[in-house]
């Protein structure tokens, strides 16, 4: 687990998988995403190691529902936290399960995939009844700024990425990565295509996302992209 402050308002907290963001404004916090059920301590620690308590926790802005990014967000709502997730990614969230679907790679790769659902059986997601839908053009508040969402469908079924106003900066999730997924090579990457369900819409979500101009993009895997961003994003998407 490693702290790394972004800006004024945001911290990096690296966990196992992946990333989790912190939004602070004084004493309002927000996350965006929230790690492994087996990450908790880490996120706890990181949290305390920030000066935020649990109960400071006011809102989960969730960028899908994949189990190393959705693992602790039931810990936070149960403590008064408004949840928050694409209309097609609620069914994953909250009871009863409903598994994510990899069909064609069920066919191409039956192995690998038969991994992956016992890795989600592994470190399951804890439901929550509760979840606020947001949808593509969602401007909802949050510390320091607001979140407008983009429908970054593809990789899951319905998720999203987050512009952070009036900071021009981008929560990729897992739309676009800057780490190549198992080669670990520190480059802009699609995410996996075998944990994907729809891989054309996938790509058509990170050409999209390649022709904004943020001042920095945070991806859910891989080190935050400072920059060039712009430059950089463009030129990648022109490889899709
Ligand atoms: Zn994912």
């Amino acid at each position: 687990m490693r702290v790394q402050q972004i800006n004024e308002h945001i911290y990096r907290i690296l966990l196992a998988w992946g990333n989790a963001y912190v939004l602070k404004e004084g004493d309002r916090v927000a996350l965006i995403d929230t790690g492994l059920q087996r990450d908790r301590d880490d996120l706890l620690r990181a949290l305390n190691e920030i000066g935020v308590e649990t109960r400071q926790v006011s809102a989960v802005f969730l960028t899908h529902g994949h189990t190393d990014h959705a693992g602790n967000a039931a810990l936070f709502a149960k403590q008064g936290a408004k949840l928050y997730a694409h209309t097609l990614e609620i069914p994953h969230l909250r009871p009863p399960i409903l598994p994510y679907s990899y069909d064609m790679q069920k066919l191409r790769r039956p192995f690998t995939s038969l991994a992956f659902t016992i890795g989600e059986r592994r470190f399951p997601v804890e439901r929550y009844p509760d979840i606020e839908r947001v949808e593509e053009g969602s401007l909802i508040e949050a510390p320091g700024g607001s979140l407008h969402v983009i429908a970054t469908h593809g990789h899951s079924p319905g998720h999203v990425s987050y512009w952070y106003q009036p900071h021009d900066i981008l929560f990729s999730g897992d739309a676009i990565l800057t780490i190549i997924p198992i080669r670990l090579k520190q480059e802009l990457s699609l995410p996996m295509r075998l944990f994907s369900t729809n891989w054309a819409q996938a790509i058509q979500s990170a050409k999209y996302l390649s022709r904004t101009t943020p001042a920095m993009m945070l991806p859910g895997h891989g080190n935050p992209l400072i920059e060039d961003a712009p430059e950089r994003l463009e030129k990648w998407g022109e490889t899709l």
